[in-house]
This record gives C-alpha cells, structure tokens and sequence, in this order.
C-alpha cells in the first residue's frame, strides 16, 4: 500500500470528522436572485424571463395527448440556458441521425462560474493516486461538490421522459426555496433530457400522426433507435453507438458523477414506480459501498415521496443488478438509481381498475400491502401522473445528494481507493497477446481504455504457469480504479442457480447472464494469480493502442452477393444490430419488407435473405389490425411461400436463432428443435456463452479454428432428420459439463452434441439454420466470420 493510499484511505475515514461539511452548518449561500418571472417591472433590464415551457413547447408537461419532436425540446433547453444563470446548455456531439446530442449543467451561479475547479477536484476524489497528501485529501471533501448525472428517455416509448427533464430543470430554474438553493449550492447536475434524441423524434411523429385513429397509442412499427431499438441501454460496456460513446467520453469519464439516476417506465399494470434497492444478484465485481448507496438513496427517495402522499412505490422488487451491460457507473464509482414509472398509452391516459393490476410481481403484489410497497388504489393514470412521480424522484434524488454531499464524496473516495489497494482473492493481473488478430484484439483494447482501464505492456519477454509471452505483452493489473470494470469483462461469469422455489422453475435474469469479452471476441485473455516478474510500461494513451479496423475483406470488387435483410414492421433488435453489423463491416444489403417479400421472385433481386432473429409467430403475423396499412400483417402464408420458392429457385435462406424455427415451420425443413416445448425446469441458458465445435472443411468455417462460441438466448437445438441433405456445421460438445464457458445453463445434457448451425439443401438452393445469435448485440465478433461466409455461400 502506498502512502498516498493511506493517505486517501485516511481522508475518507476522517470525512464524517470535518466540520462544516454539512450544507446545514455552511454559510447560506448569497440569495437567489428573485424568481424573474413575477413581475416584469422588477426584471433585471439584461435578464430575459425564465420561459415557462408552455410558451416553447405550447403545453405544460403532462398535458394529455401532448408530445413533440426532439428540436421544439432542444428550443426549449437552449432558451432556459440563455435566461437563467443557474443553467448552462451544452452540445455533446450528434446522434446516430444527426441530432443534437445535448447536456444541461445545473448548479448555483458561482459554481457555474467555477465548473472547472470542480471537475478537477472530483477527479482527484474518483483517482486516490493522484492526492499528493492527507491535506489535499481533506480538501478535496471539503471543497467538492456531489456531481449527479440524471439521464432520461433512452427508451423513447416512455414518454414521461422526454418531459420530466423540462418540468425539473424549469423546477431548478426558477424555484427559490431553501431546498432547491441547497440543492444548487452543493450539487452539480448534468442533465441528459435524453440519451436517444432520435427517438424521441421517432415516437413523437408516430404518436401525433395517429392521435384519434385505432393506432392511437401504439409504439411506432420501427426500432426507436436507429440500430439497437431498446436493447441501446445494453450498450453500458460494449460502447458500439455513438450515444453511448457521446455520454461515457464526455459525461461520465470527465465528471465521475457519485450518482447516476436513469429515468424509465415499466408497464402500466404493476407499480407506479420502482426504485431501487435491486433484487439479487448483484455482480460480484462491483465495490459493495456502491450497492449500500444505491439501497440508501433509493429507500430515501421512495420514503420521500410516500411522504408527499405518492402511493404504489416498490422498492426491491423486479429488477436485478448482475448486468454492466445497464450500469457503467457500478464499475466507475458511481451509484445508479433506476426509476421505473407505470406507463400510460404512451401520452394518452389510462383507466385503471385495482383488479386489472396483477396479482403478483417480482418481489410483491402490486394488489398487496408488504414490506416494500403500499398499494395505489387504481384509477386515472395519465401522463401528468408520470411526469409527476418522475420529476419529483429526481427533485428527492437532489435532495438527498444535496444534504448527504459529505458522505458521497468521502465513499466515492474510499471506493476509489480500494480498487486502488485491489481487493483481497483478486488475481494481480489478465495478460492479453499482443500477437493475435488484429480486429478482436483492437476491440477488445479500445473497449477496456474507453472504460479508463489502465492497459500496459510488458518490457521483456516473460514466463507464466509455463507459457511464454513476449515483450510487449498486454497487461491489464487489477489494482486501479477501474479494476472491477475490467475484471467483470475479462472473467467467465457464473451465474447463480435462482430458482422460484425449490426445484422449480428458474428465476429468469432482468437481463442476460453472460459478458465475457474475451470469449465473445475469440481474443486471448490470461489471468494471472501472482505478481508478475517483469518491468511494465506506464499506461498506455489510447493512440498506442492497436486500433480495431473495421473492414470486412471477404467480397472482392463486384463480387458482392446482393443481400435482402428481412425487415418486420413488429420491430426485431437483431434486425437493428444485423444492420449496424453490416453498415460498419461494410457489408452491401438491401431491406426487405413484408409487401415486398410477398410479392416473390425474390431470387430475381437477392441471392441471400437474412431472417434476424425474431419469433415465428412475430414474422409470421406481425403487427396487429389496429395499426395502419401497410403496417400489420406480417409476412403471413404468401411470404413463407415466396422464401419457399426463393430456396427451390437456387437462394440461400440464413435464419438466425429464434428465426430459423420459422425457417424450419415455413420451408417443412428435415430437421427437430429438441427444445420445443422442452419445460425450463429441463432447459434453460437465458443469454449465455457455450463452447461450440465446428465441422473444419465446411464453406461456412473457412477461417475459423476447430472451436468457438455460440451467444445461446432462448435459441433452438437440432436433430436432423434427414441426413442426405443436411450437414451439421456446428455442434455442441458431446459431454454437457463442457458445453457452458459462461453464464448460466440448467439442464445442459439437453443440447450436448445437438446441431448449432445446419446447412440444409432444398432445391437448387439452401437454408443456414443458426440456433445461436453469431452476431449478439454487435459483440460476438469470434462468431462474425460464420454469419459473413454464410452470405457467401452460392
Ligand atoms: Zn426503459
């Protein structure tokens, strides 16, 4: 341990003994200047009136049926930034469409005139290194502010989102009361009105463009973020959209925020609103002084708001925290607070009843009174509810921020300084080979140095647990701030054994189980238990790094297969994530929509058709008949005849996971799903990694080594029927203790040494069944080489 570090670690035990570090006991800070929309004769000649959002936006927020488009919100940021001085307004960067990416700073005026000197003085709380002594320790407690990161509408469905920010930061604004000048006084907000503009855009167009129709209500029939739909707060740890990277690399890693509060929606039918504390499990990597906070604030804010009358707030119910893929700031030092509204009919109210509420919920009955929810007695449930329960979690979030800024920031330096120390029973270090393929290998890098992963090389060749690793050797020591970020990627994962009650069904995970980065990439990654023997640079800058060149060399010029992305109207995330594949591989592909495919010839235009992932029943059927023409409907029997067709005429099908069981239904392919109808008390891998081992001399493993990974979520297993006409490409291992690598699986003899991946004859053409997603949430990079063979196949 070093001295600075017991320096640190002295500083955030001495933290509860400073005095004055309660906003209570400081010298009140100089008054708020009036609230200068009272009257205009009073106004500072200079200062323009604080616009009330009615007179940009045309309505309050939460008036019924009211929604509008990304750029009338952004006039409204940019006009309450230029009259109030307790707002600034910041462009970030553009989204994927070419929006304004924006961020309010909101704190009193002096701080706003010193945001600088806050931002160092955090830095130093986030890295405990970097406090030269004891001294500066205590200064940096007594002097720093609590910097709170609150982020809406990244699901642009949940459109009390798109609003909530206006009403807080008017709220912030223009409130002159002792609590918001305490708020504003010891807090530095940054304020993401939202984290998918486009979306925003999207769901608003959609909304107002069927008010009073049937579809009145309805989500719109494409993903509400260009590439990813919902799955963009999946992106915490993979970084692939440019939101994503805009908010880590601008936001998070410049302002280490002690507090990240996402502001979402659930369903209408369970509780008004949840907030944390989270159900188990908890990832084991992140620092449990985190998850205390999180548990802390959450409660607070819930008994906060149960106070101002707020009934029908759960706390430690639904929602698990094992996935960084959701919580950048679990390994960043940070808290995250969740708030999950009840949703209306998008803007559009809701009746109610008690009995339409469900009889049980994860962790409560939103029908019951328990220990951790009072019950709402149903009724009316309309958008200024939302708006109203969102807006006031976040005032009480501020609050508390406010009034405990002391204890924030002397545990966010003690956080820091124990990944610094690094953790009893941690291994010293993971050491990545330089010498591997360049792509994975650059990715892998570039995604641990956008975490701040402190990566160094080795100065001389070295040997460990036998095997021999050159100079120059990748070694990433988990003794650092960021250690539990790394380590949580770079480890297989082993997710517990949850069960509803014993012996019964398994508890399904909020999110998937699995995010191992190594295995995903096909990247080697060593861990070693011991101090390594042998001298290691300094850090790397980002520009040392090798870079991930993003080019797919398998088409020569002109010898692009023409490609037909199948492309439903009841919208598929795979379908997003196919696309951003192919759009940053550079892999030509042209969509395909239900009219189109229906009208057949389709070997005339593509000569391969991809089914992303998608349930049969979902392409089969589409969307229902309350939505507009061309919209409902979904492929239906003339579509599966036209794919039919398209195979018998020479085409080649590729159908991925929960796809290729329409593929199987629609084309009577020779081939058994050993999993349909299999109970998940015998089967279940809820988003897992497993080993999987490829047929060599196979079109479709050129490149590939004999073993690989499959992405296993909820996907088939086959059994072939008819072996003259189906090859087994891919299969899992035969004995089942070896077919997980990460995750979690129940009942694995079910799929051991069933076929993966099948290429099965028909006509003068073909049908690529994948029971796995080779290209998961644009990560699985070890898989990439057999979707993209598979499009070469002729
Ligand atoms: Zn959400």
């Amino acid at each position: 341990m070093s001295r600075l570090a017991v320096a640190a670690f002295a500083a955030a035990l001495l933290a509860p003994l400073i005095p004055d570090a309660g906003a209570a006991q400081r010298p009140g800070p100089p008054p708020a200047p009036p609230a200068r929309r009272a009257t205009p004769a009073r106004r500072q000649p200079a200062a323009p009136a604080i616009p009330r959002p009615r007179s940009i936006l045309g309505f309050e927020p939460g008036d019924d049926r009211k929604l509008v488009e990304w750029p009338v919100l952004v006039r409204y940021f940019q006009a309450l930034a230029k009259a109030s001085d307790r707002v600034d307004y910041r462009e970030v960067g553009k989204t994927t469409l070419g929006a304004p990416f924006i961020a309010l700073v909101i704190s009193s005026p002096q701080n706003l005139r010193r945001l600088d000197q806050y931002r160092q003085i955090n830095a130093k709380l986030a890295d405990p290194r970097t406090l030269r002594n004891t001294a500066e320790g205590l200064d940096a407690l007594r002097n720093g502010k609590a910097v709170v990161l609150i982020t809406s509408s990244i699901h642009s469905t949940e459109v009390g989102g798109h609003l909530s920010p206006v009403a807080l930061a008017y709220r912030l604004a223009t409130d002159t009361s002792a609590a918001t000048r305490n708020i504003l006084e010891n807090v530095i907000l940054w304020l993401v009105p939202s984290l998918n503009p486009d979306g925003v855009t999207i769901v608003s167009h959609w909304y107002n463009g069927t008010l009073g129709t049937p579809a009145e209500g309805t989500s719109p029939p494409e993903l509400y973020h260009h590439y990813t739909g919902h799955d963009n707060n999946r992106d915490w740890y993979a970084f692939t959209q440019v939101e994503t990277q805009l908010t880590v690399d601008s936001l998070h890693n410049v302002w280490h925020p002690q507090i990240v509060h996402d502001i979402h929606q659930q369903g209408p039918n369970g509780a008004r609103l949840f907030l944390p504390p989270f159900l188990d499990p908890v990832e084991p990597n992140v620092d449990p002084l985190i998850m205390d906070g999180v548990n802390a604030l959450g409660s607070a804010m819930a008994w906060e708001l149960a106070g101002q009358g707020k009934t029908g707030i759960s706390i430690h119910a639904t929602y698990d925290a094992w996935t960084p893929a959701r919580a950048y700031q679990h390994y960043h030092g940070g808290v995250r607070i969740l708030s999950e509204t009840a949703s209306g009919s998008l803007a559009s109210p809701l009746d109610i009843p008690l009995a339409r509420l469900a009889e049980q919920s994860r962790g409560f009955s939103p029908r019951e009174r328990s220990w951790n929810f009072t019950p709402w007695p149903g009724g009316h449930w309309a958008l200024r509810d939302i708006v109203a329960y969102q807006a006031d979690a976040a005032y009480a979030l501020l609050q508390n921020a406010a009034r405990y800024r002391d204890r924030w920031l002397a545990n966010f330096l003690t956080i820091g300084w124990r990944a610094v120390r690094g953790w009893r029973g941690w291994p010293y270090a993971y050491v990545i080979p330089a010498r591997q393929d360049s792509v994975p290998l650059g990715t892998l890098l570039g995604t641990l140095a956008r975490g701040q992963v402190e990566i160094r090389t080795a100065q001389q060749p070295f040997t460990v647990g036998g095997q021999r690793y050159q100079s120059g050797s990748f070694v990433v020591v988990l003794r650092q701030p960021y250690a539990a970020f790394a380590k949580a990627l770079l480890e297989p994962q082993r997710y517990p054994d949850r069960r509803v009650f014993p012996n019964g069904p398994p508890e399904r995970p909020y999110d998937v189980t699995a995010h191992t980065l190594p295995l995903l990439l096909g990247v080697q990654a060593v861990l070693v238990q011991d101090s390594l023997r042998v001298p290691l640079s300094a850090p790397l800058p980002a520009a040392l790094l090798p870079k991930a060149a993003r080019a797919y060399g398998g088409f020569g010029a002109g010898e692009a297969p023409r490609v037909g992305l199948y492309r439903s109207y009841a919208a598929s995330m795979d379908e997003g994530w196919t696309r951003w594949v192919f759009d940053t591989w550079k892999v030509p592909y042209l969509p395909l929509v239900d009219s189109v495919v229906q009208v057949g010839n389709l070997k005339e235009k593509f000569d391969i058709i991809v089914l992303p992932d998608q349930a049969p029943r979902a392409i089969g059927e589409g969307l229902p008949r309350t939505y507009p023409a061309p919209y409902p409907g979904g492929m239906a029997a003339e579509g599966a005849q036209a794919l039919r067709q398209f195979v018998f005429d020479g085409g080649t099908l590729v159908a991925l996971n929960e796809a290729s069981r329409f593929a199987i239904q629609a084309l009577l392919l020779p081939v058994r799903n050993v999993l349909e109808a299999v109970p998940q008390e015998d089967f279940y891998a809820p988003g897992s990694i497993f080993r999987l081992e490829l047929t060599p001399d196979h079109p479709l493993t050129r490149n590939m080594p004999p073993t690989t990974v499959a992405w296993f979520e909820e996907g088939p297993a086959f059994d072939v029927l008819d072996t003259s006409v189906v090859r087994v490409v891919a299969r899992y291992p035969s004995e089942p203790d070896r077919v997980l690598l990460s995750g979690w699986v129940l009942g694995p003899e079910k799929v051991a040494g069933k076929g993966a991946l099948l290429e099965v004859r028909q006509g003068q053409g073909r049908v690529i069944l994948f029971g796995f997603r080779p290209q998961y949430r644009g990560q699985s990079q070890a898989t990439f080489p057999l979707f993209f063979n598979s499009l070469l196949l002729r």
